[in-house]
């Protein structure tokens, strides 16, 4: 596990989906680091685990949950079970997504389309439906990692796109809903990232230094770049932050 960093999650308890792999096990080794109970929700639970392992080796607490956040039943019980196994819910990130074959929207496949909306968008949705009722309980901190297709459009990802956007606009109706029970509700839009998710043909050397040259800073971000921002508008030193996207992405969305 990485080094600890500050303990602003001493005594807390995070839910993250898709955390796993990729960005979500960067969020869940980061949250451990800095004192949190972690719930790891993958509907690939041996990778789970894996992080698991990482954060018990560490002397953190964390359980997997295999669950897919396209079933709301499946998100209901895998809340309940990190109820049972920490006692309470404080901050929930909702991680999980996947990516699509890249061709012009009249050549995306119906059953693409189905498939990124039921993750990418109704797995937000049924994700924050199981965890709201309890984070208003005692208030915390709903983080949804959306994506810089959130604010800008990127052509041969139409169903991706839609459903990013969509992200962006249930954090801001659900910010406006529970600002009253002391629950903040945030979107992180990242920019590139080399993760399974973006694997493909395109996943060369030559094409990542190419990607690296659109941001203004440089380079494309790592999942740690997320990491770093999930663990601080989860944490009480964002207050005042609610119903609002945070880009992580170089300056590429500047443009
Ligand atoms: P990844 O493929 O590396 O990891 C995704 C994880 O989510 C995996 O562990 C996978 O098993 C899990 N998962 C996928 N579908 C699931 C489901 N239905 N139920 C439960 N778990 C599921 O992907 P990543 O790059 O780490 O992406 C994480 C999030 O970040 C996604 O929401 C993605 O859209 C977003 N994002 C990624 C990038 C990027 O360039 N990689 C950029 C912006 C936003």
């Amino acid at each position: 596990m990485k080094q600890k960093f500050h303990d602003r999650y001493s005594g807390k308890v995070a839910f993250v989906t898709g955390g796993g792999a990729g960005i979500g096990r960067e969020i869940c080794l980061r949250l451990a680091s800095e004192g949190a109970a972690i719930a790891i929700v993958d509907y690939d639970e041996a990778s789970a685990l894996n992080v698991v392992n990482l954060i018990l080796a560490s002397e953190g607490r964390a359980i997997a949950i295999g669950a897919d956040v396209s079933d709301f039943n499946a998100m209901s019980m895998a809340v309940c079970k990190t109820i049972e196994a920490f006692g309470q819910l404080d901050v929930a990130v909702n991680n999980a997504g996947i990516g699509g074959p890249f061709a012009p929207l009249a050549e995306q496949e119906i059953d693409t389309w189905s498939r990124v909306i039921a993750v990418n968008l109704t797995g937000v949705f049924n994700s924050m439906k199981a965890e709201l009722p309890f984070l208003s309980e005692n208030g915390g901190a709903v983080i949804n990692i959306a994506s810089i297709t959130s604010l800008v459009g990127v052509a041969g990802i139409s169903p991706y796109v839609a459903a990013k956007h969509g992200v962006l606009g249930l954090t801001r109706a659900a910010a406006l809903e529970y600002g009253k029970d002391s629950v903040r509700v945030t979107a992180v839009c990242p920019t590139f990232i080399r993760t399974a998710l973006t694997g493909s043909e395109f996943d060369t050397d030559t094409h990542w230094e190419a990607m690296d040259a659109l941001h203004p800073i440089g380079h494309c971000a790592k999942p740690s770049d997320v990491a770093a921002v999930v663990a601080f508008l989860g944490s009480d030193d964002a207050q005042m932050i609610t119903g609002c996207a945070y880009p992580v992405d170089g300056g590429i969305t500047a443009a």
